[in-house]
C-alpha cells in the first residue's frame, strides 16, 4: 500500500488523563506529570471524538494526517507522549484500553436494589476508616469558634443541649469496630461532664487492641484530666484542640503539659499572621487548620483557594484521578455518631438515620444517596471545568463559605 492510501490510527496513551469540555481540553500525562490545556476549537473537537469513541481512538486518512491540524496534534503527542498516530492494517483497527477504574465489586453502582449481591455488608463494614463518636454535645464554655470549627474540621462542639450518649451505645460502637481497621475518635462537648466517664474509660480498656483518640479542647483540659487521670486506659491517646494561636502559645509556655500521650495538637488559624506565628513554632505534633469565620475570605483566597499553577504542578497518579472520579477522599469511610445515635457521613450532611436502625442499613443508605462518601465535583462550575478531577474533591470549606468551588480559575 502506498502512503497516499494508507489509514492511520489516532489515540491517547492509556496513562494519559483526558478531560474535554466545551471550551477546553486538558491532557495530563500521569507518568511525566505534565499538563497541557488546549483552547483551539478544532483540536477540542478531535479530543471530543476520541473521548466518545468506544474503541479509544479513531481512523484518519493520509490526507487528514497531512493537514495542519493533525500535524500540530502529532507534534503535541510526540512532545508530551500524550498519544500516537500510526499506520494500521485496514482490516484490523487496534483497541486501546481506556483508563477506567474496574472494580471487582462495583460498590459505586449500588442504587438501592435489594438484589445487589456483588457486595456484602461485611465488606461494607471494612470501608469504615474513621468513626467519630460525639459522646456529648453539652458544654458550659462559650468559645467563639464553637460549631463554626466543627463544621469545617474535626473539632468539639456544643448545641446547648444536655445530650449524652448512653454507655450501651458506646459499648456497641466499640464492639462493632473492634475487628475493623478504622480509627475511633471520641469528641464532645465537655467530656468531663459525662456522667459515667469511668464507665466509658472501662469500655475502652475492655478493647485493648483498639487504639482510641480523645479530642480535647485545651479550655477543658484541666477539668477533664481531673476527672479521668486515674482511669486513663493505655490504648487511649489525646488530640488537643486549640481555639487560637494565642491559646496554643499560652499552653506551651505554661509548663502544665499533662503526662499523657499527645498524638497531635490542632491549632485553628484565621489569618496570615496566625500562620506566620505558627511557622516559627518548632512543634512536630502540631497541625494548623484554617477556619473561615465570615470575615477572613481574603486569607482563604490567598492560602486555601487553588489556582491554575497549583493544578498544573500537581503530581497525580492515574489512580488518584480515577479515585477522584468515584469518591470523596475527604469524606470516604468516615461516619459521625452523635449523642442521640444520629449518624451522618459528614458533620454538615443530613442524617442517615439512627444507630438503632443498625449501622449496616445506614451504610447501605449512604451508598444509595452518594452525597457524602461519593460526593465528587459534579456540580457547576466544576462539571464544566477541565480540572474537574485533578482538583481535590469538595470539602467542608465549600459548605462554610457557600461556594461550590474554591479556586481562582472560575471565580
Ligand atoms: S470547649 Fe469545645 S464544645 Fe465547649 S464551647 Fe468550646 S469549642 Fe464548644
Ligand atoms: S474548583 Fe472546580 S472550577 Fe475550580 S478549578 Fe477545580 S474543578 Fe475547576
Amino acid at each position: 500500500m502506498n502512503n497516499k492510501n494508507r489509514e492511520l490510527w489516532l489515540s491517547i496513551n492509556p496513562f494519559v488523563h483526558l478531560e474535554t469540555k466545551k471550551d477546553a481540553t486538558l491532557l495530563y500525562n500521569t507518568l511525566s506529570k505534565k499538563a497541557v490545556v488546549i483552547k483551539d476549537k478544532k483540536m477540542i473537537a478531535v479530543f471530543q471524538r476520541i473521548h466518545t469513541s468506544e474503541r479509544g481512538g479513531f481512523v484518519i486518512s493520509q490526507q487528514e494526517y497531512e493537514s495542519d491540524l493533525f500535524q500540530k496534534l502529532n507534534n503535541l503527542f510526540r512532545k508530551y507522549h500524550f498519544g500516537k498516530i500510526y499506520t494500521i492494517n485496514q482490516q484490523k483497527e487496534p483497541f486501546v484500553f481506556r483508563n477506567e477504574l474496574f472494580f471487582e465489586k462495583n460498590l459505586f453502582d449500588y442504587s438501592g436494589d435489594k438484589n445487589f449481591t456483588a457486595y456484602h455488608s461485611k465488606d461494607l463494614f471494612e470501608e469504615m476508616l474513621q468513626v467519630n463518636v460525639y459522646v456529648t454535645s453539652y458544654c458550659e464554655n462559650t468559645c467563639s469558634v464553637c460549631h463554626m470549627a466543627a463544621k469545617q474540621s474535626l473539632f468539639c462542639y456544643s448545641d446547648n443541649s444536655t445530650s449524652f450518649m448512653s454507655c450501651e451505645s458506646f459499648h456497641n460502637i466499640m464492639q462493632m469496630l473492634y475487628h475493623q481497621d478504622g480509627v475511633i475518635n471520641i469528641l464532645g462537648g465537655d467530656i468531663s461532664k459525662y456522667p459515667r466517664l469511668d464507665r466509658v474509660m472501662a469500655i475502652i480498656s475492655a478493647f485493648p487492641q483498639k487504639s482510641v483518640n480523645l479530642f480535647l479542647n485545651s479550655t477543658i483540659l484541666e477539668s477533664t484530666m481531673n476527672a479521668i487521670s486515674s482511669l486513663i486506659p493505655p490504648n487511649l491517646s489525646f488530640v488537643l484542640l486549640f481555639n487560637s494561636v494565642k491559646e496554643y502559645k499560652t499552653f506551651i509556655h505554661s509548663n502544665q503539659i499533662p503526662m499523657i500521650i499527645i498524638k497531635k495538637r490542632i491549632v485553628l488559624v484565621f489569618s496570615e499572621s496566625d500562620l506566620l506565628e505558627m511557622k516559627s513554632c518548632d512543634d512536630a505534633f502540631v497541625m494548623v487548620i484554617p477556619i473561615y469565620d465570615g470575615s477572613n475570605i481574603g486569607f482563604f483566597e490567598q492560602f486555601v483557594y487553588i489556582n491554575e499553577k497549583d493544578l498544573q504542578d500537581k503530581k497525580m497518579s492515574l489512580e488518584d484521578i480515577l479515585i477522584n472520579k468515584k469518591m470523596n477522599v475527604n469524606n470516604y469511610g468516615i461516619i459521625n455518631v452523635f449523642p442521640d445515635g444520629t449518624v451522618k457521613t459528614n458533620f454538615n450532611n443530613r442524617s442517615l438515620g439512627n444507630l438503632s436502625e443498625g449501622l449496616e442499613n445506614l451504610l447501605w443508605r449512604e451508598m444509595k444517596r452518594k452525597d457524602g462518601w461519593m460526593k465528587t465535583r459534579t456540580e457547576k462550575p466544576c462539571s464544566e471545568c477541565v480540572y474537574q478531577y485533578l482538583c481535590p474533591p469538595p470539602s467542608n470549606y465549600e459548605i462554610a463559605i457557600g461556594k461550590p468551588n474554591l479556586c481562582t480559575i472560575k471565580p
